[in-house]
């Protein structure tokens, strides 16, 4: 890396020992340190995880930075501070936010996500630093430095929507996840799982959202034939309530140890919204089903799914089998 990556990276070193002194030690932060109690962080895992907290004064970053003998200017590239309009200075950029450090492959600290506490106002719940020359948010997994070793154990990676469901699963001893900052899995990701492991449990959110995000990433994921099951949390949960409401063994028991194959999880997305009565639902259902059992499958999948949507549908398998054999001969 260039000498000015090296000093954005030591600023950012920098920044969250303040913050998490601020946090841990000031009467400042208790506001902060009370929230992440309640969600069940320890102080050991605060320390564990680098969490802090930003003041709310608009220049206290700023300050220390400066005195500590940063170039403001390279601060503001490396995204810690922003200029002001006027051009008569800068201001910090987090401001009275939970802070927690993201870090690149190798464990270095590159980027922050900051949480309000109160969800109420008009603050965005999470501000992540932005694009700059070390934090490429396309790129970026939290939590893969550490996952990498368990996951080459377990052979499997989980993917997870939110990095405070990769922490609640690390607090149910479960070290193999991994989540995006705040986008969609995008192909530079994939081709970073992909030197890791080839078989991917994708885990998000219960909720709309989390089902559509769930689909697209699964499909990304099979179109470069990684091996993708689907663990799929009940409606109204994500990974961390799950684990506060039913408890760590639960989770790993009924959540991830259960996931849906890929296919599986197609055909119950496909059927959501489907209602058989209607042979036009029927036809579109079976229609996507068959799509996925055209190829990369063996027999034997392929026969039981064949069952199981001949069941779900009342079609016969022989009709089934016969729309099967034409969709491979228009392929
Ligand atoms: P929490 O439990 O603290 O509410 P979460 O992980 O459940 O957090 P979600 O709302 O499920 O949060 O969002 C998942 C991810 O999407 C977050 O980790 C964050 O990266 C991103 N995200 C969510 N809301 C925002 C937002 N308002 N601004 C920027 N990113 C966001
Ligand atoms: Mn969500
Ligand atoms: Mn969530
Ligand atoms: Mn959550």
């Amino acid at each position: 890396a260039s000498p000015e990556e090296e000093r954005m990276k030591e600023a950012h070193i920098l920044a969250a020992d303040y913050f998490q002194q601020l946090l841990l030690n000031t009467e400042e932060g208790e506001e902060g340190l009370r929230y992440l109690e309640n969600r069940g962080f320890t102080r050991d895992m605060i320390e564990t995880y680098g969490i802090g907290w930003s003041m709310p004064n608009w220049d206290s970053l700023t300050t220390l930075l400066q005195h500590k003998g940063f170039d403001l200017d390279e601060m503001e590239q490396g995204g810690l501070i922003i200029k002001r309009e006027d051009g008569s200075g800068y201001f910090d950029r987090f401001r009275s936010r939970i802070m927690f450090p993201i870090r690149d492959d190798i464990g270095r600290i590159i980027a922050f996500s900051g949480r309000v506490i109160n969800t109420e106002g008009e603050a965005a719940k999470y501000m992540n630093s932005p694009e700059s020359p070390i934090f490429q948010k396309s790129k970026v997994l939290y939590n893969l430095d550490q996952a990498r070793p368990v996951v080459r154990k377990e052979r499997k990676l989980i993917i997870f929507e939110g990095f405070m469901d990769v922490l609640a699963s690390k607090n149910a001893n479960i070290h193999h996840g991994v989540a995006t900052m705040g986008t969609s899995l995008t192909p530079q990701h994939i081709q970073k799982l992909k030197r890791i492991t080839s078989q991917i449990i994708v885990c998000y959110d219960g909720d709309h959202a989390g089902w559509e995000a769930a689909k697209r990433a699964a499909e990304m994921l099979h179109a470069e034939n990684l091996t993708v099951e689907v663990a799929v949390l009940p409606a109204g949960l994500d990974p961390d309530e799950y684990i506060r409401k039913n408890g760590a063994e639960s989770f790993r028991d009924n959540i991830i140890a259960v996931p849906q194959s890929f296919i599986s999880f197609m055909m119950m997305y496909a059927k959501r919204n489907k209602n058989f009565q209607y042979p036009n639902d029927v036809q579109q259902y079976a229609d996507e089903a068959l799509s996925y059992l055209t190829s990369g499958i063996s027999p034997i999948e392929r026969e039981l799914y064949i069952k199981r949507l001949s069941e779900e549908t009342q079609v016969s398998t022989e009709t089934l089998q016969g729309q099967l054999r034409l969709k491979e001969a228009q392929q």
